[in-house]
């Protein structure tokens, strides 16, 4: 029989309970994120109505897991923080099985139950109810407590009226949770389409500025020149400032192709075996005039532990090797710059170690991460006006560095010099002695050094060039015949087709360019080989991907070069591909 002492005490804990609900509904009232409202369930209702422990869990997206969202007691140590989230899929263990069925579990002793998880503590007892919104599962209130047999009747009933009083409030907060989260998508994805616009806006409004500087001073210097006058002394340095200008460009609209390449992910990468000693003296050959030039001294060491060669691709090699080196020219007024370059190795692969040393003006620490980003300058161009650049370089480096599988750092100090470390494994692969010719023509045609530059005669050579535009047809014809050769011109390839059938002259070579109207490059290739001719045909192109390059190869063609061409070793290019052994052309 129940007791009167009983009967009160019970009459008591129904009036605590009922007070408890009502403080957790007037709070929950005015309650809007999902958090607050779980939290609220946790510590205003179950933790003030004296259960040691409570999970509020929620259905995910996918609705197949429920992620812990709140707690009370031993899973929440810290005020409102769930450090480690309890994530449980629908249909495991006792919260689970809820989940999957939506029928509440009153577990009087979990030793019994063999879906019982153990997670932090063992405890005997368990209740998981659902929270549901017209009859669907959105989440799972769940208690536990060490004694068995703890939760009564009375409990199972405050838990599922606590589920339910909650469970449109999370059902609209979770709602607008998920809205507020696609709008932020939303938002973030204009963000950034607005920022490609912008970049893409910043680097047209670079370009076009870079571009029409140098064009200024080559069409205008070439105008003086054309009309003649000016001393000795003026002629040689309007001459001068065409070719520096015309070489800056050359440049630019490499590193643009470069980009373009990089951009659509078409970037080849090709095995070349490298000798390390004979690149290094060809940069040297490249770069030290330079250096001399702004009065700044400038050493080359290759350490004795460097390996005499590496498989990797030359020309991405030379490029970003030229890339740094020419920005230690540039930003360096006093000083040296020094070139080194060691062996070392990335996780057992050999590989080169190359160290470009300036004690130009240095990088302050906190813009030294931006350097990499495409179109990104951080020196002020009011303080350092006479400074060209595009801000292209070092981000068309990183990625090459990427490419050939390597690693760069940057150590700089402002007004003290910078010094950039680019590593570069041996790749694997069996290297293919692929012709020097390649996307860089200024480079690669420069990176032949010296030993092709003597020999660059072409006495007695007999060239049929295939050629639409007048201008370079021109300059070609001058370039080859000062070096002896005898030039044809013919204005397309069926032109030039029809004069090699018809002429008399027993030609050496064939120089053609790849388009052309009527009939291109290709089909020059593929003509004369059909008729059997065997001799060089060297194609001459503005840009060749490497699906070109193998088109190329492919209608006959021995080799290539890339325009533009350089005057300065023009000649020894085309000298070198017509005295490749035999077996090497087509
Ligand atoms: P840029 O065409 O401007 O030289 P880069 O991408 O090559 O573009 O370099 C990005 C920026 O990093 C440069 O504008 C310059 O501010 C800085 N920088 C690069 N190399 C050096 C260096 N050796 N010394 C000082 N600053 C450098």
């Amino acid at each position: 029989m129940e007791t009167e002492k009983q009967r009160d005490t019970a009459i008591i804990q129904r009036h605590r309970y009922l007070e408890v609900l009502h403080e957790f509904t007037m709070r929950q009232a005015s309650l809007r994120s999902v958090d607050d409202i779980c939290w609220n369930i946790a510590k205003t209702a179950i933790g003030e109505l004296g259960f040691v422990d409570c999970v509020v869990y929620l259905m995910d997206e996918t609705r197949s897991h429920l992620i812990q969202r709140a707690a009370h007691g031993d899973k929440n140590p810290i005020e409102r923080e769930i450090l480690d989230p309890i994530t449980i899929p629908v249909g495991e263990g006792i919260v689970g099985s809820v989940a999957a069925t939506g029928k509440i579990e009153w577990v009087n002793d979990t030793r019994v139950d063999k879906r019982y998880i153990l997670d932090d503590s063992f405890r005997c007892a368990e209740l998981a109810v659902p929270i549901l919104l017209e009859g669907e599962v959105i989440g799972v209130l769940d208690s536990e407590h060490p004694q068995a047999h703890f939760f009564s009747d009375e409990d199972v009933k405050l838990f599922t009226t606590i589920a339910s009083l909650a469970s449109t409030r999370i059902h609209t907060a979770l709602a607008l949770e998920r809205l507020e989260e696609q709008a932020n998508e939303l938002i973030q994805a204009r963000r950034d389409a607005e920022i490609a616009s912008e970049a893409k806006s910043r680097f047209l409004a670079s370009i076009s500025h870079d571009m029409r500087t140098p064009l200024t001073a080559i069409l205008g210097y070439s105008k003086l020149l054309e009309e003649g006058g000016g001393s000795e002394q003026e002629i040689s340095s309007w001459q001068q400032a065409i070719v520096v200008n015309s070489e800056y460009m050359a440049n630019m609209v490499g590193n643009v192709l470069d980009l373009t390449a990089l951009e659509s992910g078409q970037l080849p990468v090709s095995s070349d075996r490298v000798d390390v000693k004979r690149w290094a003296s060809d940069l040297e050959f490249l770069v030290r005039q330079r250096a001399v030039k702004k009065g700044l001294a400038f050493t080359s060491v290759v350490d004795d532990d460097t390996p005499r060669a590496i498989t990797s691709d030359r020309a991405k090699l030379t490029e970003l090797a030229m890339n740094l080196l020419t920005n230690a020219i540039k930003y360096t007024f006093t000083g040296s710059i020094d070139l080194r370059i060691s062996g070392t190795d990335i996780e057992g692969v050999p590989a080169i170690r190359v160290c470009v040393c300036d004690t130009g003006i240095g990088i302050d620490s906190d813009v030294q991460d931006r350097i990499f980003d495409p179109f990104t300058r951080v020196h002020n161009t009011e303080h350092f006006p006479n400074i060209e650049g595009t801000g292209l370089g070092l981000s068309i480096v990183r990625q090459f560095v990427e490419a050939l599988r390597g690693s760069i750092s940057v150590e700089s100090v402002a007004g003290k010099g910078t010094s950039t470390t680019v590593v570069i494994p041996n790749l694997s692969g069996q290297p293919k002695d692929a012709p020097a010719s390649g996307s860089n023509a200024l480079l690669d045609a420069e990176v032949l050094g010296q030993e092709v530059l003597e020999s660059r005669s072409l006495e007695g050579v007999s060239i049929l060039f295939c050629e639409d535009s007048d201008t370079v047809a021109t300059l070609v014809t001058l370039v080859l015949e000062r070096e002896g050769a005898t030039v044809t011109h013919a204005e397309n390839g069926e032109v030039g087709i029809q004069l090699f059938s018809q002429t008399e002259i027993d030609f050496d070579a064939v120089l053609t360019d790849i388009q052309m109207p009527v009939m291109d490059g290709f089909g020059v290739a593929e003509a004369l080989r059909s008729a059997g001719w065997v001799k060089p045909i060297i194609a001459l192109a503005a840009f060749l991907s490497e699906q070109d390059a193998d088109k190329c190869f492919a209608s006959g063609c021995s080799d290539y070069i890339t325009k533009p061409i350089d005057v300065a070793t023009f000649s020894a290019r085309v000298a070198s591909c017509l005295s490749k052994p035999a077996d090497q052309s087509v």
